[in-house]
């Protein structure tokens, strides 16, 4: 088995303490790789390297298009090695090789490569006063910034987080997620490949609590902490956040609603709508896990979503034909099939779907479940929509509200009044209009409510991973 260590300071390296854990590929249900597992000590030197690298490294104070230049490199290696790389996430957590080899990396190159040009084409405004004097603005690195990922999207949001960072001249301490570790540790080796220079990007495995995620997090060597994950993490960072005085950006769960009008079209949404809530195995923040549907189409449309939900190939994540793998780990799986087991006792039907073999659960469709439910309420994070129908604009507009998320929500419609005149009753940081996960980096991503705070991409991930400077001449 293969041995992943954490990356500080342009070595890859053991833990402190030698410890280390084994990474468990969900399919075979057994271990496929030996990893570091990080303690304060590994955090605190990978701190105080990435420290060093922002004083007195060159990475700073590099011009942006040789500092873009690296990171369209590191792109470049990335699709390069795309097999492997999409290989070590579905390894780790049982993603269909179809997302994470063919989808997945060339989605982390994409968030390279733009904000490596975002960062160089970024410009600020000049403001001539009437005083005489003139305004103008410096985006600044912030300095050190810690990263946290979740297991679901690995590569792929561990570059969300670093590419902005690094862009902006930032140094930067990933953390990943425990379940899909090795794609970071690659990540870091590919980026020294790619000409990054030692300290820049430093990678430390470990858990969250009474580990490296929490120590990473407390360390008052850190200027910025960006993290995705659960909602109840989510506010154990923010109050580590406020003890030093850190600004934070949370991208947390979610409980995405999907609202299908009756002059939809109805090919298309159905198609959309079992995207949205099974790719990647319903492991989704954006999954649209509650489906809204008007009345006069609702039985066409459970019949054809749920046509559509038995088609789906399950199996072996690492087979090209494969659709649905096992969940990421069995600690999730157990979660996921509690809520199948208790879909009966909280007064709900299941149309479809059920358990699988080993860690599996099959594309499940519930019907006819409380709006109180915690099947309803609560964010699955698996294959299991629930779908209930509507009669007017005004009652799906107040079904979808009704969550304590706000990640995102789906409208299909036909009728362009009703289109922008309901998205902009949504309470949520992204609306999709007959489509689904479609996305420019330039605009804004986050969530209201649980769903987080503050918003990444394009100019909001500058303002997040600078400090602005105003200057003001006397001219
Ligand atoms: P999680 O919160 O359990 O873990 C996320 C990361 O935080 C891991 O690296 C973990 O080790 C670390 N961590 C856990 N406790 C910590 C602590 N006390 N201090 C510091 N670090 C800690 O989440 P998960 O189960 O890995 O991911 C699934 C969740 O992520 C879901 O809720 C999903 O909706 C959310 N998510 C959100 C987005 C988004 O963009 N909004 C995207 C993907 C996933």
């Amino acid at each position: 088995m293969d041995f992943y260590g954490h990356v500080i300071d342009g070595e890859e390296v053991p833990s402190a303490d030698g410890a280390e854990f084994d990474s468990i590929d969900p399919y075979r249900r057994e271990p496929w790789a030996r990893v570091a597992l990080g303690s304060a000590t590994d955090v605190d030197r990978a701190v105080r390297a990435a420290r060093r690298a922002f004083d007195e490294g060159p990475w700073p104070r590099m011009g942006l298009a040789e500092r873009g230049a690296v990171l369209h490199r590191l792109a470049d290696l990335l699709e390069r090695n795309a097999e492997e790389m999409g290989l070590s996430d579905t390894r780790d957590m049982g993603k269909p090789i179809t997302q994470s080899r063919d989808n997945d990396v060339f989605r982390s190159a994409a968030n390279l490569r733009f904000f490596a040009d975002h960062a160089r084409l970024s410009t600020a405004e000049t403001l001539p006063m009437d005083s005489g004097h003139h305004a103008y603005t410096r985006f600044e690195p912030a300095g050190v910034v810690a990263a946290i990922a979740p297991w679901n999207y690995p590569l792929m949001l561990a570059t969300w987080k670093v590419a902005p960072a690094l862009a902006w001249g930032n140094t930067v301490v990933l953390k990943p997620a425990e379940d899909s570790p090795v794609s970071a540790t690659k990540l870091a080796r590919l980026a020294l490949e790619a000409g990054m220079p030692p300290g820049v990007l430093n990678v430390v495995h470990g858990r969250g609590p009474d580990s490296a995620g929490q120590a990473l997090t407390e360390h008052p060597g850190i200027d910025r902490i960006t993290f995705t994950g659960a909602s109840s993490t989510g506010r154990v960072i923010a109050r580590a956040a406020a003890a030093n005085l850190v600004p934070v950006s949370l991208e947390l769960g979610g409980k995405g609603a999907n609202v299908v009008f009756a002059d939809a079209d109805l090919a298309n949404a159905v198609e959309w709508s079992i995207k949205a809530v099974y790719t990647n195995t319903g492991q989704v923040c954006l999954a649209g896990s509650r489906i809204y549907v008007q009345r006069p189409i609702y039985e066409e449309f459970l019949a054809r979503f749920v046509a559509a939900a038995e088609a789906m190939v399950i199996g072996d994540p690492c087979d090209a034909a494969t659709q649905i793998g096992p969940l990421a780990s069995e600690q999730h799986y157990r979660k996921v099939r509690g809520y199948v087991e208790t879909v009966e006792s909280a007064g709900g039907k299941i149309l479809t779907g059920g358990l699988g073999d080993g860690w599996t659960v099959r594309p499940t469709v519930v019907v006819d479940m409380p709006q109180t439910a915690p099947h309803c309420t609560e964010e699955i994070f698996g294959p299991l929509v629930v779908i209930s129908p509507f009669d007017t604009e005004q009652e799906a507009v107040e079904l979808a509200n009704n969550t304590r998320y706000g990640l995102n929500a789906m409208v299909f419609t036909e009728n362009l009044h009703r289109a922008h005149r309901v998205s902009a009753r949504l309470r949520a940081g992204t609306v999709w209009v007959n489509c689904f996960f479609i996305r420019d980096l330039r605009a804004p991503f986050g969530g209201v409510g649980d769903s987080g705070v503050g918003r990444e991409g394009g100019s909001f991930s500058r303002e997040f991973f600078t400090e602005p400077k105003a200057v003001i001449i006397d001219v």
